[in-house]
């Protein structure tokens, strides 16, 4: 994936918590200073929420963060000064996510404009160990990258990205950073268009509503990368150059390896129990995200009226 270079960059569309307080509890305070507990938080939370690609439905299953200060701020200083064009993107990782948001939200407006409907834009907050939110409470970077409905803000450690490759052994890649980012704003998506409310909070299984609406939200980041070459942003130009075929392989890499399946096998029990799937499986994500990509249409994300998931 490749920025134009002189197309510009908004930095108000994400709130950057990461320099904020010190009085973050991260990681260590959390676990008490030993690693083991932190690895056990780690693996009762992918359980319960799925894994990576991050939450979809009600609130994380926050813990509660006693050592968080409520008032964190956003201190958008540094990347406003290091982040002005896409020249900055294709050097710098922060850079690359801000003009990632700007593009999927550019799309998302366009879209929502041209169905008579209005886009609210969404801003992603980057926090590092722990954050409070909005309006779901605390949460650690354990739960994954996740959107949070009650605030319509998505949040993010950008750990995660690491942590994609380290232990979910994913290839990872910008376009890879996209792809988990326009899944998150797929579910803004979903909520401003009400279809979250087609979920029970909590249900699981391999067709239930909340696998539904994770392949949606798959489908629509799909549908985001299909146009993102001709999304133009305020600047008139699009943000994004080009997306190769090997972006898009990562991606479908990174798609498999946050399936619920290959999570169980691989960093949970062993064993596939279908019944606790909450985003679907490997091949599911694949399938979802290439009809979007291939397709460019979010009608055809139609995974809560098909009776073929894949
Ligand atoms: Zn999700």
């Amino acid at each position: 994936m490749r920025f134009n270079e002189d197309a510009e960059l908004d930095t108000s569309q994400v709130e950057d918590l990461r320099g904020s307080g010190g009085g973050i509890g991260g990681r260590v305070a959390l676990g008490g200073g030993g690693l083991g507990l932190v690895g056990l938080l780690l693996f009762v939370l992918l359980n319960q929420f799925g894994g990576g690609g991050g939450a979809g439905t009600g609130a994380p299953p926050g813990l509660s963060l006693d050592r968080l200060s409520p008032g964190q701020q956003a201190d958008n200083s540094q990347l406003q000064a290091k982040c002005k064009t896409g020249a900055d993107a294709n050097r710098d990782q922060d850079c690359a996510l801000v003009a990632t948001i700007n593009s999927i939200q550019g799309y998302w407006s366009d879209y929502f404009a041209r169905s008579g409907r209005t886009y609210r834009q969404a801003p992603t907050n980057f926090f590092t160990g722990g954050v409070n939110t909005g309006g779901c409470g605390g949460a650690t970077s354990d739960v994954g990258p996740f959107y949070c409905p009650a605030d319509s803000e998505v949040y993010i450690d950008l750990s995660f990205f690491k942590d994609l490759r380290s232990r979910f052994k994913a290839q990872g890649g910008p376009f890879v950073e996209a792809y988990v980012l326009a899944h998150e704003y797929g579910h803004h998506v979903q909520n401003l268009l009400g279809t979250s409310g087609r979920v029970r909070p909590g249900e699981t299984g391999p067709t239930s509503g909340s696998v539904r609406l994770e392949l949606q939200a798959d489908c629509y980041a799909g549908v985001w990368a299909h146009h993102a070459t001709r999304t133009p942003t305020a600047s008139g130009k699009p943000l994004i150059a080009e997306i190769t075929q090997d972006d898009v392989n990562r991606a479908l890499d990174a798609a498999a390896r946050i399936g619920d399946d290959y999570i169980q096998k691989n960093l949970g029990s062993g064993r596939v129990n279908e019944s606790k799937f909450s985003h679907g499986s490997s091949t599911q994500r694949q399938k979802w995200f290439t009809t979007g990509i291939q397709s460019g249409d979010p009608a055809r994300c139609n995974t809560f009226d098909t009776h073929d998931l894949g």
